[in-house]
């Protein structure tokens, strides 16, 4: 918990390491005394004291509660004005970041909402709705990499399975989903395209080829990670018609450099570097591959998200390739 509500002036505080400690902080949930922790290890913050009744505001997990910080620090560098679990529908939902940014017509709230776990379609649906009703904009949801890890170390095209929320949200806004780095401090988007299998061949009772049909795959697409910055803006939605602009709240994209893709090589003294557009481009991997062959150690990182790979001899006696190579590694 981030935020307790003072005793006596009954005015929201906010935990930091320079909140000096009193008995006078309470639980905006249950009432019950809570202590501010100063964070030097984790992030400060309220904990209950001992023998108080059971309270939904207790047993955050510390990623959850470090990601809403550094949401809360970022917006307000963007000078937004912000709001940390803000309490709505008679207490029974809390806002993690509630924002407020320029809408078209006047300031307009955003609920932003941190998933570090699993959460199911009907909760995820029953939230958006309680914040409508609260009179929020819009409800924006934020992934930590605990939730999308393998976004984080996927190079552009990989074939991702995503959890069902994430699909929930992709196919209700066709917008990319933003995914937040805490250790590096970074907000991504992720975008996704649907894969289609091709049919296998195979002989039917006569004996003649057929082609079983081509099939698309339900879970797994094929992904895109794209930085952001930590700017709000409206969108419209998939469904946005003349009449309904179907307006949502996303993190702007980042522009990005011609280059973005940087390969450094490593061999004793001997380090070099060379900027390039995509890591998959044939030229870009023969480089690579040389400086592999050469002895060097490789490194690819993209450069607007800080995401990193290293180049590998590929080891898997499973792979399709009969002839030995190389591939990356997230690091
Ligand atoms: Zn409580």
């Amino acid at each position: 918990m981030l935020v307790a509500v003072h005793a006596r002036s009954g005015e929201r505080v906010e935990a930091s390491k320079h909140l000096p400690a009193s008995p006078d902080y309470r639980c905006p949930v249950c009432g019950w005394t809570v202590i501010v922790k100063p964070g030097r290890v984790v992030v400060s913050h309220f904990a209950h004291r001992p023998a108080g009744p059971r309270c939904g505001a207790q047993g955050e997990s510390i990623p959850h509660m470090r990601a809403k910080v550094l949401l809360a620090q970022r917006f307000r560098e963007h000078g937004y004005d912000v709001a940390l679990e803000e309490p709505h529908s008679g207490g029974r939902r809390r806002v993690d970041v509630a924002v407020t940014i320029r809408g078209r017509n006047g300031p307009v709230r955003v609920a932003v909402e941190v998933q570090d776990s699993a959460i199911a379609v009907g909760e995820l649906q029953r939230r958006n709705h309680a914040d409508k009703q609260a009179g929020f904009f819009a409800t924006l949801w934020v992934f930590t990499t605990n939730r999308l890890s393998r976004a984080r170390g996927s190079l552009p095209g990989a074939e991702l399975r995503l959890p069902e929320e994430v699909r929930y949200l992709d196919r209700r806004w066709r917008l990319p989903v933003a995914v937040l780095d805490v250790q590096r401090e970074r907000v991504m988007l992720v975008s996704t395209a649907p894969i289609i299998r091709e049919g296998q061949p195979y002989y039917n009772e006569y004996g003649d080829e057929e082609y079983s049909p081509d099939r698309w795959l339900v879970a797994t697409r094929q992904v895109h990670v794209a930085a952001a910055t930590f700017e709000l803006e409206a969108v419209r939605g998939r469904y946005a018609t003349a009449r309904n602009p179907d307006y949502t709240a996303a993190f702007k994209a980042a522009a990005v450099p011609d280059r973005p893709w940087r390969i450094s090589s490593r061999r004793d003294t001997a380090h070099t570097t060379a900027d390039i557009a995509d890591p998959t481009d044939e030229p870009a991997w023969q480089l690579a591959q040389q400086l592999m062959e050469q002895g060097h150690t490789v490194e690819l990182e993209h450069l607007p998200t800080a995401r990193r790979w290293r180049h590998v001899a590929r080891t898997n006696a499973d792979d399709d390739f009969d002839e030995p190579g190389y591939q990356w590694k997230p690091v």
